[in-house]
């Protein structure tokens, strides 16, 4: 399919195949100098003491479970309204998940109020996800945490760069766990971080990282060691040189591009003002990473057929998300669950276009075909 306008695209350009080159140039290609090189402008990027690389951030978000000891028996509340790996990482330890609703229509990310509703004996932690790179009620839900000794795990995969209250997602919660996946902010084919200011913490997401090994490679290339004992189970969730080349650029990039989708963003709200199109997110505090820009379709109005209708003028949508607890497998796990304004709000979005390269013209030919498949759709 020739898309007019894609749904996202990257801004990779002569820099990144440089950095790429020299890597392989360099016949040094997983967890050397240039890992540990992003992982320090990272860590100074998200205002923290620590950050690990890793091959995506589903496996951050399983390394953030176990660092603080979740397993059979626990829960973990998060939010449905998510791609469902913040889910299944939970799952993989054991744990069970409890689902929190959103705040609303205009703020899609998870309630502080049906977050204390979940909270049981056997909570453990609680996972928030900044959608679209639009931060949480995080001093609501920080204050609810500590009320009740929780630890906040963050999704942060649509919120690198993202800032409330001059603090940088990723540093509000015990742990933060980043996506580089392909169509995100900053995007290294498949890549993640994972972040966290506390030194136990980092020390168990060091060892799980590696296979529980107590030296690395890299340590014993320079003569800082001669063996290794592995000292717990771990894992192999390391990230490679070449995707660490890839993510330093990214990362240089970040600030601007985040700048040029806000800039986008803005665009599309003045220009679908009138429209009758739901905005949510309108006026939202903090400085968002503006990952994503959703849209909620008037009540009534069949989605999929206007999907059909934007594909049809070669404009490429997509729908964030279809609920985790409607999922077969979580339905079949945890029977009937409502979670009504999730769903309500799940049921209506669609995402529009939104990438650093788009352009005024592009958004004013998104917002056009919007107006026309409104109008095919709901004949006057
Ligand atoms: C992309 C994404 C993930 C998973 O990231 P991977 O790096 O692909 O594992 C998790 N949560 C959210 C909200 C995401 O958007």
């Amino acid at each position: 399919m020739d898309w007019r306008v894609p749904l996202s695209d990257l801004d990779f350009g002569v820099e990144e195949e440089n950095a790429v080159l020299e890597v392989l140039r360099s016949k040094w290609l997983t967890m050397g100098a240039v890992t540990q090189a992003f992982e320090t402008e990272f860590a100074r990027h998200a205002g923290v003491k620590h950050a690990f690389a890793v091959s995506n951030a589903t496996e951050a978000l399983h390394l953030a479970c176990l660092a603080l000891g979740i397993g059979a028996g626990d829960e973990v509340i998060t939010p449905s309204l998510s791609f469902v790996a913040t889910s299944n990482a939970v799952l993989y330890t054991g744990a069970d998940v409890r689902f929190a609703d959103i705040n609303g229509l205009d703020d899609l990310t998870i309630s502080p109020e049906d977050i204390e509703r979940c909270i049981s004996p056997r909570t453990k932690a609680i996972v928030v996800m900044h959608y679209g790179g639009y931060p949480c009620r995080m001093e609501e839900i920080c204050r609810l945490a500590e009320k009740h000794h929780l630890p906040i795990i963050e999704d942060d995969a649509h919120c690198p760069g993202a800032k409330l209250r001059g603090r940088p997602l990723g540093a509000w919660g015990a742990i933060g766990c980043f996506s580089f996946f392909s169509n995100k902010n900053l995007s290294t084919g498949e890549g993640g971080m994972i972040v966290t200011d506390r030194d136990d913490l980092a020390e168990k997401i060091r060892l799980q990282r590696s296979h529980g090994m107590t030296s690395l490679t890299l340590e014993r290339h320079k003569g800082h060691a001669y063996s290794y004992d592995v000292v717990e189970l771990g894992y192999n969730y390391r990230i490679d040189e070449i995707r660490s080349a890839l993510g330093r650029v990214q990362l240089e990039k970040l600030e601007a591009n985040n700048r040029k989708r806000g800039a986008m963003t803005a665009l599309y709200r003045t220009l679908l003002r009138e429209s009758g199109v739901g905005l949510p997110f309108m006026g939202h505090p903090g400085e968002p990473a503006y990952h994503i820009f959703p849209i909620l379709l008037p009540e009534g109005v069949d989605r999929f057929r206007f999907i059909d209708q934007m594909r049809l003028r070669q404009i490429q949508t997509s729908i964030h998300y279809p609920p985790t607890h409607l999922f077969k497998y979580y339905r079949e796990r945890y029977g009937e669950i409502r979670l009504p304004v999730t769903e309500q709000a799940a049921a209506r979005e669609v995402t529009l276009p939104l990438y650093p390269g788009m352009g005024e013209a592009a958004v004013r030919a998104v917002v056009e075909a919007v107006g026309e498949s409104l109008r095919t759709l709901q004949p006057a």
